[in-house]
């Protein structure tokens, strides 16, 4: 309700109400709400029902306050003169500014103080304000050690709920924590046991994974063998594989999280993880090392439209990521390394894009035609995906072009298979387990005859590249580079 009086009353603010992230902790909400209360009649204030939390995100301090924490917030309100000087902010104690933070909580409070702001702990009925400071500069002193108590006893309730977790886990040997149970285990008279078949393939897709098979080809292989999915009908994807290999489940760990509020924002934190939850299915050495060979094979993302190399290339004097600087138009720009333009630890130059770009492509193109025509000879119609469809190739006009000299070629460089076609099986899948896969040969074919004219071109290349080649290694110097399928080999560009 509001009323004009003559001389307003002087505000207070309740910081509970203003910061409250969710409505959960209703007791908590209620003890602080009437404790303000009290404090406000007891001297005379007018607690502000109207301004929340909510009307200064959508007066836009929002973003401030994700930055410097909830309190920033609110002084940025003082500031703005949202909420007058001299109003008074009322909290049920010190602590409730930041339990993580003591030099920034201490600089909140310091800066309302600053600010004109009376700041009230509610708790222990202490009124920290310029004035009350000024008389007694002790008062800073105590509110340090509150900050610095709240700070240790967070780590101790942190440290108290694993071990909470902890005795609960062994106090309930065979008690269920939770209902969640991964794809490949069931209940069986109350007890977590494997579906034995479903263990069978889960290690079968982790040796195929650690043999450096990347989780397309895995999946292909399972819909080839027409290995039902689990839980739902369909065929194996990419995904379904990429979220097997990650999941730490398989090692019997379970991992558990707890959800915490931090600047107003929730975020789902590792707080450990129960050994021995689950029924191991993988050794955790084989999880570690698989989980490593598959990170590294990186994705290339929206940057391909830019930069033909995205995610394949690595420096040759650090090792970092190399990175597309773009400089002008689309197809310009520069290569740099990103320990040289980021870490500042590398001292390798930036290399022009442009030309690496055309000598890959001049390179690959007549290397392409070559796989295309070896897989061609040995079986025209044996060339089919997972799903039994044949691979798009090339029309003659393309290959035509490339034929005779190829021919001959292929002639010089392996006179001991001159006329003998090289068997489908070696072609197809080389010893890294890798595929040579006709369509990416085919990308690059029509890439290097008409060019990267377009960004969904060089995207669609990028693919291909990084299909094909699992590493690349650039020396930015001379522009020399090193393309890598696995054990099969590798591709030099100069
Ligand atoms: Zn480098």
């Amino acid at each position: 309700m509001t009323s004009h009086v003559e001389q307003a009353p002087v505000r207070a603010y309740s910081y509970q109400r203003f910061s409250s992230p969710s409505q959960a902790n209703g007791d908590s909400l209620a003890r602080q709400t009437a404790l303000a209360r009290a404090y406000a009649e007891q001297h005379g204030l007018r607690l502000d029902d109207e301004l929340t939390y909510r009307d200064l995100g959508v007066s836009g301090f929002r973003g401030k306050n994700a930055a410097h924490g909830e309190l920033a917030c609110f002084l940025e309100a003082v500031r703005t003169g949202q909420i007058p000087e001299g109003s008074f902010l009322l909290i049920e104690s010190l602590d409730r500014l930041s339990r993580d933070n003591i030099l920034r909580a201490q600089a909140i409070l310091t800066n309302l103080v600053v600010s004109g702001i009376n700041v009230v702990s509610l708790a222990d009925n202490r009124l920290y304000s310029e004035e009350s400071l000024s008389e007694d500069p002790l008062g800073l002193i105590y509110a340090l050690i509150v900050f610095i108590r709240a700070n240790e006893e967070s780590a101790i309730k942190s440290m108290r709920a694993r071990q909470a977790w902890t005795r609960k886990r062994e106090a309930v040997q065979s008690k269920v924590l939770s209902t969640n149970l991964p794809d490949w285990l069931t209940f069986e008279n109350g007890r977590i046991v494997p579906v034995p078949e479903r263990a069978e393939l889960l290690r079968r897709i982790f040796s195929d994974a650690e043999r450096g098979q990347p989780p397309q080809l895995i999946a292909e292989a399972l819909n080839m063998g027409n290995v039902p999915r689990w839980r739902i009908d369909g065929p194996w994807e990419r995904t379904t594989i990429a979220a097997l290999i990650n999941n730490r489940r398989v090692t019997g760990a379970l991992p558990l999280h707890e959800f915490v509020y931090k600047r107003n924002v929730q975020h789902r934190l590792p707080i450990g993880v129960v050994a021995g939850y689950f029924p191991r299915i993988i050794e955790p050495e084989t999880f570690l090392r698989v989980w490593s060979i598959c990170s590294n094979r990186r994705r290339g993302g929206s940057a391909a439209k830019r930069n033909v190399f995205a995610n394949l290339l690595r420096c040759a004097d650090c090792g970092a990521d190399i990175r597309h600087k773009p400089i002008g138009e689309e197809g310009k720009g520069v290569l740099v390394c990103a320990g040289a333009s980021i870490a500042h630890r590398c001292s390798a130059p930036e290399y022009s894009y442009a030309a690496l770009e055309s000598a890959m492509l001049a390179r690959l193109g007549p290397w392409s035609a070559e796989g295309i025509l070896w897989i061609r000879n040995a079986d025209p119609r044996g060339c089919r995906n997972s799903r039994g469809a044949p691979y798009r190739l090339l029309g003659n006009e393309a290959l035509s072009w490339h034929h005779d000299r190829l021919s001959s070629d292929l002639a010089k460089r392996f006179p001991e298979r001159s006329g003998e076609a090289p068997s489908l099986a070696d072609y197809l899948v080389t010893s890294s387990g890798r595929r040579y896969l006709v369509n990416d040969c085919s990308t690059l074919l029509t890439s290097a005859e008409t060019g990267l004219t377009t960004s969904r071109r060089r995207a669609d290349t990028n693919a291909a590249l990084r299909r094909m080649f699992n590493d690349g290694i650039v020396d930015l110097r001379t522009g020399r580079c090193t393309l890598s399928c696995g054990a099969a080999g590798s591709v030099e560009i100069s």
